[in-house]
């Protein structure tokens, strides 16, 4: 009876392995939405992780030759630091998550890592390292405990619970009639947009990567949420190597320092004071939001008084 209890033991464990890898590709081939072609290099090493500083070195990049899409994007990030990126869509700004990430490889320039080119490195070690909060979180037709502890599989419930809290969903996780075990995803509980980023962020607080690539999400969230999640991202970034795509200027106000970029370049660099007081593209692309802003408050507050009467 042991003899047949312990392979199946074993099979368990090749499952689960097996799933946790299947869920990857998953993702992986969501995010990319094509077939992976990058290939470790027969002689890549694992990145030796130290502060976390990271390197674009006049990179160039296009998905079709046709069409560049980054043109000599030159910055550093120095380990801790917090870099936001701006610019229209279409600017090029998620495209630099996906080259960190090394979804793709530069077609020219390098990208550095604590010194070590990203293609000198195994993939994996570099994906332990870089933890994304993309766009649009993909969650699998599996448990919300699933989902979080995704992050990092073998996480112990305790450190789930931990890092669900410190994404602030934690207690709406408690309130579903079904907590943990709640189905999510296509087949099951449809999450909102920023109920999903809380999972991500999660999932990023446990996986613990040195460097935390942020990429805002597009589609707005209320004002309350949006506040909420930049809390919760400003902890989870604090004493982490931080590059934020933000959509939104308020996410950016703080940040040691903002890129502008415009049809794949770097326009304008500096603090969200340095770039305000140039009166460039920045400054611009502030006043436009800032009376946007005040243009919505100003219908927030007619509403009520619609409603009543
Ligand atoms: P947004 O603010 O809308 O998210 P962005 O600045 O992040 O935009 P990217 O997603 O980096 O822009 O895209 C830059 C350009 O590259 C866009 O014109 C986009 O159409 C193009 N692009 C993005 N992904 C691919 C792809 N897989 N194949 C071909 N072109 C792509």
């Amino acid at each position: 009876m042991l003899q047949l209890f312990i392979p199946l033991g074993f099979l368990g464990i090749v499952y689960r392995q097996i799933k946790y890898a299947l869920a990857d590709m998953d993702l992986v081939f969501k995010l990319l939405e094509r077939q992976p072609e990058i290939q470790d290099a027969p002689t890549a090493k694992p990145l030796v992780l130290r502060a976390g500083a990271v390197r674009f070195e006049h990179v160039d990049f296009h998905y079709d030759s046709e069409r560049a899409i980054l043109r000599d994007v030159d910055f550093q990030i120095a380990p801790g630091q917090k870099i936001a990126v701006v610019g229209h869509s279409g600017a090029g700004k998620s495209t630099l998550a996906r080259l960190l990430f090394r979804f793709y490889d530069v077609r020219a320039g390098r990208i550095l890592i604590d010194g070590q080119d990203l293609r000198a490195v195994t993939q994996t070690s570099l994906r332990a390292a870089v933890g994304i909060v993309p766009q649009d979180t993909v969650l699998f037709n599996d448990t919300i405990y699933y989902n979080l502890a995704y992050g990092r599989p073998e996480a112990t419930r305790a450190e789930v619970e931990r890092a669900a809290e410190m994404a602030h969903i934690r207690e709406f996780i408690e309130g579903l009639p079904d907590a943990w075990e709640t189905r999510v995803g296509e087949r099951g509980l449809k999450l909102s947009g920023g109920e999903k980023q809380r999972v991500a962020i999660g999932r990023a607080i446990l996986k613990r990567p040195r460097i935390l690539v942020f990429d805002e999400a597009t589609s707005s969230l209320d004002s309350h949420t949006e506040q909420a999640i930049q809390q919760t991202l400003a902890e989870v970034a604090e004493n982490h190597t931080t590059l934020v795509i933000a959509h939104r200027l308020s996410t950016v106000v703080d940040a040691d320092r903002i890129l502008v970029m415009e049809q794949g370049r770097i326009r304008e660099q500096g603090t969200h004071r340095e770039l305000l007081a140039a009166g460039g593209h920045y400054a611009s692309m502030w006043e436009l939001q800032q009376r946007e802003a005040r243009t919505m408050s100003e219908q927030e507050d007619t509403a009520p008084a619609l409603t009543d009467a």
